[in-house]
């Protein structure tokens, strides 16, 4: 079958880019814990850091107390600085402790950190090494969640990223999807396949160490986030080919999505439409009542979550919205590319940040709603701005046809806030 051909007023993938590269004002990579230890059923995420990582997760995540958590902190001290290779014996202490006491932890994740202390630990040596010792119940990796280099949603690229050069190898012609969805979401995309015809589908991250997922020279991948460009290039490199589309957000880009993995697997027009059909006509009425109050507003984006451009594509093309600045911290040609060949030329695309500068940029325009991180959220809200709070859109599921509406409303709701707010005042 053929591609849908969505048209679009010229696009942006090939406008200037404006890149910045400045002070950022973003989460660190260790967030990304949060939605992956629930993913993730028999993975543990051991972070060494310092008292200020600790603190992060246990307000970010919640700390569990009648269930054992799957995530915790390594806390390196000062004093571990006098001798790297007392730091290396305390991380196989704890780790053997952890371990012995935890037998249902088959993948151990040693993430690494900002403090200095840390960076100067080998947490990849000692990975290789704890998986001699406690292999093959368990296999341990390692990744960096530092602030220094990443940005928030960069950290489950990095997670992605270390399990490709481990998983097996296969010869299969099979389906990897790729990126962490609620469960709920991610049962509806296999619903949405099946229905195809297209399987067996696999995952990564899958639930557990022991499911099915392998990569080799005749499996096909589609990424089901925008961030995860390290993942994207360890599949190629383990010889794996990445299906490119748009992102399956809205009623478009998920029938684009699913339609580029259908031309791939030879689905013809009739299954495709059968099996898609129904759920876009739902997403179409849903995103149409929930963009009531998003037709005709400008939107700004702040760089922050790497969702952006596909954001700003469907609430340009689906929801009536202009789009003013379109702020990414990385721009990928390959992932990015199709959601920009569809973005309705004219707003300014921005890779990187310099927040002073862009700050200026959002008071000049002054848009109906920007969408920017949580520390830029209440300054803006106090200066009369309408915000967003970027990281509620990796918190809450968005993808897929029977989010579709959600995700409008996600956006429209500051907005009617606002204009409630507005009309309290003037009574
Ligand atoms: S990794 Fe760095 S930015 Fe993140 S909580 Fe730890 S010290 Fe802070």
């Amino acid at each position: 079958m053929n591609v849908p051909a969505l048209t679009s007023s010229g696009g942006c993938r090939t406008a200037p880019v404006l890149k910045e590269r400045g002070q950022r004002e973003v989460f660190c990579g260790l967030t990304g814990i949060i939605w992956l230890h629930r993913k993730m059923q028999d993975a543990f995420f051991l972070v060494v850091g310092s008292r200020t990582c600790a603190h992060l997760l246990q307000s970010a995540a919640g700390v569990m107390i009648f269930a054992e958590p799957r995530f915790g902190t390594a806390i390196l001290e000062e004093a571990d600085l006098a001798g790297l290779a007392d730091a290396h014996t305390e991380l196989d202490r704890e780790v053997d402790r952890l371990l012995s006491r935890r037998p249902d932890i088959r993948q151990l994740f040693l993430v690494g950190s900002c403090p200095s202390e840390v960076i100067k630990l080998d947490l990849h040596r000692a990975a290789e090494r704890l998986t001699v010792k406690h292999a093959p119940h368990v296999r341990v990796l390692n990744y960096s969640g530092s602030g220094i280099e990443t940005t928030f949603t960069q950290g489950e690229d990095a997670c992605l990223a270390c399990m490709v050069p481990v998983l097996p190898e296969t010869q299969a012609r099979e389906l990897l999807v790729v990126g962490a969805l609620p469960d709920v979401v991610e049962d509806q995309m296999l619903t949405l396949l099946a229905a195809m015809g297209i399987g067996p589908v696999r995952l990564l991250p899958a639930h557990r160490v022991d499911e099915t997922t392998a990569v080799g020279p005749n499996t096909v991948f589609a990424l089901t986030q925008p961030f995860l460009g390290d993942t994207h290039a360890a599949l190629q490199n383990r010889g794996a080919r990445h299906i490119s589309a748009p992102f399956p957000f809205g009623e478009e880009g998920t029938t684009a999505w699913l339609a580029a993995i259908a031309a791939e697997f030879g689905v013809d027009k009739a299954t495709f439409a059968a099996a898609t059909d129904a759920p876009r006509a739902r997403a179409r009425k849903a995103i149409a009542q929930a963009s009531e109050h998003l037709s005709g507003k400008s939107v700004f984006f702040f760089p922050d979550s790497q969702l952006e451009i596909p954001l700003a594509r469907f609430l340009t093309r689906e929801c009536g919205m202009t789009a003013i600045e379109v702020g990414s911290p990385y721009i990928h040609d390959a992932l990015h590319g199709p959601d920009l060949d569809l973005l309705p030329a004219g707003p300014q695309i921005s890779e990187g940040q310099d927040v002073e500068k862009q700050l200026d940029r959002v008071r000049a325009a002054r848009p109906d709603l920007t969408v920017c991180g949580l520390g830029l959220a209440n300054p803006l809200e106090a200066e009369g701005l309408t915000t967003k709070w970027a990281i509620e859109l990796v918190f809450t599921p968005v993808h897929f046809y029977e989010q579709a509406g959600d995700l409008a409303g996600l956006f429209s709701r500051p907005i009617r806030r606002r204009s409630v707010l507005k009309l309290e005042a003037a009574e």
